[in-house]
Formats: structure tokens, sequence, C-alpha cells
């Protein structure tokens, strides 16, 4: 019997050196693992830095994916990746060649302590957001029950008044 294949949808982001070329590989290295297919990506945006703002401007994407890996596994691979392209974690939220964070697992909701899916931050932060409705504009978030769609129009709102939050 083969395994389920489940979507996923990653967020990638880079900021440290040729940040499109970070973003490439690592698209391109998850493709060549055998349980994972990239199914759709958007386009790269150039996005400023917020949490820890004193360093360059990030390039995000987002990317939809077909995997028959488990969660914690498809966590392993992004962090494998993340360290063969050269990441080193210091300050928290601070410059990376690439991070990918898994966004939505079809609509699971996991909180294990290692691995919160959806991700936690993910509504709040329109460097996701953006990308994300690029290519999942109908996706749902099956705790807040809102499509990407909605989540990102409600963060542009509230954007007008208290940008970049
Ligand atoms: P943020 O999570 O706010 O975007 P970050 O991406 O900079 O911050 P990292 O240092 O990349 O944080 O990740 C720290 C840990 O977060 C990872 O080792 C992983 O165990 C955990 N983690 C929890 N939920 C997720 C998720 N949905 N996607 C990726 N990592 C996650
Ligand atoms: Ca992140
Ligand atoms: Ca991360």
């Amino acid at each position: 019997m083969s395994a389920k294949v489940n979507r996923v949808y990653l967020a990638l982001g880079s900021n440290i050196g040729d940040r499109d070329r970070y973003i490439r590989e690592a698209i391109d290295m998850l493709n060549e693992h055998e349980a994972i297919k990239i199914v759709k990506i958007s386009p790269a945006y150039n996005t400023a830095p917020v949490g820890y703002i004193d360093q360059t401007d990030f390039l995000n994407a987002a990317v939809a994916i077909d995997t028959t890996l488990s969660p914690r596994e498809l966590l392993a691979v992004c962090l494998d990746i993340e360290q063969r392209l050269g990441r080193v974690r210091t300050i928290r939220w601070g410059p990376r060649t690439v991070d990918i964070d898994i966004i939505f697992y079809d609509d699971l909701i996991i909180d294990d302590g290692i691995l919160t899916v959806p991700h936690p931050r993910m509504h709040e932060r329109g460097f996701v957001l953006q990308p994300l409705c690029d290519i999942a504009p109908n996706a749902v978030h099956p705790v807040y029950k809102k499509t990407v769609e909605q989540m990102y129009r409600e963060w542009k709102a509230k954007g007008d008044i208290n940008s970049n939050v």
C-alpha cells in the first residue's frame, strides 16, 4: 500500500548573500527528495525584516508540495536543507541564508513541543501571506477557519494603521 500524499505549504526566506540563489537551491533540494514533489512556486518578494529589524531585507517565497513524509520527517528535511545551505542560528529572527517553515500540512493541527502547525505566526506576517496568497488563496486555516486570501486582506487592513506588524 502506498503512503498517503499530503498537500503542504512551505514559506521560504533568505537575507544573506545571493538570496535568490538560496531560495532556488532550497526549492531544488526539496524537489530532489524522492518523497517530495513541488506543485507550485510563488514569486519571490523583497520584504523588510520583522522582529529583529537591524538586518538586510529578506527575499520571501512560498511553495506548495505534495509529500508522503510525516510532518516531523518533513521538518527534519527542511532543517537539513537549511544546514546544507549554510544556515547558522545566532540571534532569534536574525539573518539567515535560508529559512524553511511549514505553514500548513493538509488541515492538521499539531503542537507537539517541537513542531507547531499551522505555523503560529503566519497570520500576522505579510511576508508569508502575500506569496502564499499567490499560490493558495483558497487554502483554509484549520484553526481560524479563514482562507489565506481573507487573512492577507485582514493583515493589509491592519497594516494601514500599524505598518509591518
Ligand atoms: P519563526 O518560527 O518565528 O518564523 P524562525 O523560523 O527564525 O522563527 P527557527 O530558528 O528557524 O525559527 O526555528 C526554530 C525551531 O522552530 C525549529 O527547529 C523547529 O523545531 C521549530 N518549529 C516549530 N514549528 C515549526 C514550523 N511550523 N515550521 C518550521 N519549524 C518549526
Ligand atoms: Ca521563520
Ligand atoms: Ca524556521
